[in-house]
């Protein structure tokens, strides 16, 4: 019987397993197929406090994951397929093993947002990617697409520039999301070329991608960009499918919580960007994840009828 299983490798759930690890809890945290999460996939994490020069997003949650370890979190590299919150403890099933737990934190993140447009699926890995610091490298030399308005739109397409000759930003509207530091420098960045008011209709390609077909979203034409690869940031999609019916989720499908990171279900607790609805960073994560943590050794303490101490730092 797990005293608390965290499921999740980015900065959420490793800071729950750092908070419930020096709560000598053991967790057990399952990784998922992203070991660090959308953080690890980060170039550059240039506004998490005490890095006053920057982290590389895998180097961040490495050193996350070292200090969880530390305190005596057990990672699994798993994945869940299947969760059981309709009985208490809860059981949790992965690939390899079976789990009962007596609380539960899903610290699940989310997953990039697909265009759904031809081409996009048949070329997702010879071409098409979501991750500019896992793939910018093949790209040394050659021309690009950034798809999207934001922040991570915007910043990748930066670190694209360091391999790219060139890096198209594809985007919607007229102006950028992205906070005004990143659009300044995306500006006075020569490599890049903004294309405004346009969206993606189509993937080209042969074995590889070999351009993208385009359409102006005011006057309806339509063009054709010669690029090598496409990187897109259009949003995303919590990953909650495994909870759907079990947990109370809201109409975009994250992940209900209060602000302890409680769920519908007692026990069972969210942390990050799967329940986070004003801004999915990893400061916001890393605070989400130790509250959660806290909650649930908390939660444990009472199921067992002891009194939780009251703590003030
Ligand atoms: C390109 C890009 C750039 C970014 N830049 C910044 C930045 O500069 N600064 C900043 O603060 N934030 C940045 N962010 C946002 C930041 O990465 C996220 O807010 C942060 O990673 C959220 O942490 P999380 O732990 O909630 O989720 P994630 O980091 O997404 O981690 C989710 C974890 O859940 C696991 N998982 C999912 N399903 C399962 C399952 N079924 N079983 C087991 N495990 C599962 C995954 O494997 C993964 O380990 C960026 C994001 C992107 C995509």
């Amino acid at each position: 019987m797990e005293e608390v299983v965290i499921i999740g490798s980015g900065p959420a759930g490793l800071t729950a397993a750092i908070y419930a690890g020096r709560s000598q809890l053991s967790p057990l945290l399952i990784t998922g197929n992203a070991l660090g999460g959308q953080a690890a996939t980060t170039s550059e994490v240039e506004n998490y406090p005490g890095f006053p020069d920057g982290i590389g997003g895998m180097e961040l949650t490495q050193l996350m994951q070292q200090q969880a370890e530390r305190f005596g979190t057990r990672v699994q590299m798993d994945e869940v397929v299947e969760a059981n919150l309709r009985q208490h403890p809860f059981v949790i099933k992965t690939y390899g093993a079976t789990y009962e737990t007596k609380s539960l934190i899903i610290a699940t993140g989310v997953s990039p947002r697909l265009l759904g447009v031809p081409g996009e699926d048949l070329f997702k890995g010879r071409g098409v990617s979501f991750c500019a610091t896992c793939d910018g490298f093949f790209y040394k030399d050659k021309v690009v697409a950034v798809v999207g308005g934001g922040d991570a739109a915007v910043e990748e397409a930066i670190y694209l520039t360091r391999f790219a000759s060139k890096v198209y930003v594809i985007h919607r509207r007229n102006r950028l999301r992205a906070q005004k530091v990143v659009q300044q420098r995306a500006f006075e960045n020569d490599k890049i070329e903004l294309v405004w008011d346009s969206v993606v209709a189509e993937v080209l390609g042969q074995q590889t991608v070999t351009g993208v077909r385009i359409k102006n979203v005011k006057n309806g034409e339509e063009s054709t960009l010669a690029v090598d690869g496409m990187f897109t940031y259009v949003g995303t999609v919590p990953n909650t499918r495994l909870f759907e019916g079990q947990l109370e989720l809201d109409e975009r499908g994250y992940i209900t919580t209060d602000h302890r990171m409680h769920t519908s279900v007692p026990g069972v607790f969210a942390a990050g960007d799967v329940q986070e609805r004003a801004l999915r960073q990893v400061a916001t994560a890393v605070g989400s994840g130790a509250i959660a943590a806290m909650e649930a050794e908390k939660f444990i303490a009472e199921l067992e009828g002891q009194a939780y101490p009251d703590r003030q730092w």
